[in-house]
C-alpha cells in the first residue's frame, strides 16, 4: 500500500512538473508583434490615432509595444507599410473626434484609427482602400434582459462622441431616454458596469474585447437589422493622393496575403484590453 502511495505521489509530481513546463513554454513563446523599424536615413510620417481602442490601437505593456508605447492592428499595419515604403512612422495619440482636423491642419500626415469610411468624411479626407469590415455592437450588463436594439427603447445609451456608434444611435429610429457621449470607450464601459447608462454602442471588435475582459458584469451582441456594415480605411490629406496611393499599393497586397486577418487573430488571442 505504501509503495502504491509513493508511486502515486511520484506520478502527481511528475505531471505537475510537466504541466508547469508546458505553461512556462507557452508563456515564453507567446506571440508578440514585430516592433517598428526606425531608420535615421528615412523620412518620418506622423500617424494620428486614438489609442483607447483595443485591438486596433492601445497603450502596450513594456516590451510589447510596436511603436513607442503603442500596439494594435493599426499600429502593426502602419509599421509594416512604413518598412516597405522606407518611411519611419511616429505615433501621435489624440481623441478620435480631433483626428480629421489634425489631418486637415497637417498636424499629422495620415490617420489609422479604425476609422469607418463614410461619404461625409470622404469629403474631408482621402481614404485608402478598405482594410477591415466592421460594424456596431451593443454592450449591456449581464443581468439585463435586452436582446436587440429595439428592446432598448426608453433606456439610456452611451456612445463615443463623433463615431459611427454615435451617428447610428442619434440618427436611428429608436427613442432612447438619453444619449450620453463619452470621449473614450473605457469610461463608457465603466459607467455601464456602474449602472448610470444601460447600453454602450461601439465597434464590434472593441465591444467583444470589453465583454470578454469583464464577462462577469457585461455581455455584447450585434443587431444586424439596426446597424449596417462598416469598413475601415486609413485617411490622408485631400491633397495627398500620391501618398495615399503609395500606401494603397502595399495595403492591397497585405490584405490579399491575409496579413490584416492574421494581425486580428493574433491580437485577439494574445492580448486583452486589460493589458
Ligand atoms: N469606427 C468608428 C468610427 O469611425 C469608431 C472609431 C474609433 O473610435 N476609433 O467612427
Amino acid at each position: 500500500m505504501k509503495k502504491f502511495i509513493v508511486i502515486f505521489l511520484a506520478v502527481v509530481f511528475v505531471s505537475a512538473a510537466l504541466i508547469s513546463c508546458v505553461q512556462a513554454d507557452s508563456d515564453t513563446e507567446r506571440w508578440r508583434p514585430e516592433p517598428a523599424v526606425f531608420n535615421p536615413d528615412w523620412p518620418t510620417l506622423i500617424m494620428g490615432t486614438s489609442a483607447g481602442f483595443f485591438p486596433f490601437e492601445f497603450v502596450a505593456m513594456e516590451g510589447e509595444a510596436v511603436n513607442a508605447r503603442y500596439a494594435g492592428i493599426d499600429i502593426s499595419l502602419a509599421a509594416r507599410i512604413g518598412r516597405e515604403l522606407e518611411v519611419n512612422i511616429e505615433i501621435m495619440d489624440m481623441e478620435f473626434p480631433g483626428l480629421i482636423f489634425a489631418l486637415q491642419s497637417r498636424e499629422v500626415d495620415f490617420v489609422a484609427a479604425a476609422m469607418t469610411i463614410r461619404p461625409d468624411r470622404a469629403e474631408q479626407v482621402n481614404f485608402s482602400v478598405p482594410y477591415f469590415t466592421a460594424g456596431q455592437w451593443a454592450v449591456v450588463r449581464q443581468d439585463s434582459p435586452f436582446q436587440s436594439i429595439a428592446d432598448l427603447a426608453g433606456t439610456v445609451v452611451g456612445v463615443q462622441i463623433g463615431t459611427t456608434g454615435d451617428f447610428s444611435v442619434t440618427d436611428g429610429n429608436i427613442n432612447f431616454q438619453d444619449i450620453v457621449r463619452f470621449n473614450q470607450p473605457a469610461p463608457g464601459i465603466l459607467d455601464l458596469i456602474g449602472g448610470s447608462i444601460d447600453v454602450f454602442v461601439i465597434d464590434a471588435a472593441v465591444a467583444r474585447a470589453f465583454a470578454a475582459t469583464h464577462h462577469e458584469q457585461i455581455r455584447a451582441f450585434p443587431d444586424m437589422d439596426f446597424f449596417g456594415a462598416e469598413q475601415y480605411g486609413m485617411a490622408f490629406h485631400l491633397e495627398d493622393t500620391e501618398l495615399r496611393d503609395r500606401f494603397n499599393s502595399v495595403l492591397e497586397r497585405l490584405i490579399a496575403e491575409g496579413y490584416v486577418e492574421y494581425l486580428y487573430s493574433q491580437y485577439t488571442t494574445y492580448f486583452s484590453p486589460a493589458q
